[in-house]
């Protein structure tokens, strides 16, 4: 099970694997997984990134 990469918690899957939650790719271009909740309390990328 995916785990956000910020706080930690499992991400939930739904239907045909799709996430509940987000990605948000670095300058290198690998993908970090964040929750919902992470996205809406962390809204730039910068800070997200910086967070990981
Ligand atoms: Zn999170």
């Amino acid at each position: 099970m995916a785990k956000c990469e910020i706080c930690g918690n499992k991400i939930d899957e739904v239907f045909l694997h799709k996430l509940v939650g987000t990605y948000v790719k670095d300058k290198k271009g690998k993908k970090h997984t964040l929750c919902n909740h992470c996205q809406e309390h962390v809204r730039t990328k910068e800070e997200q990134l910086k967070k990981l």
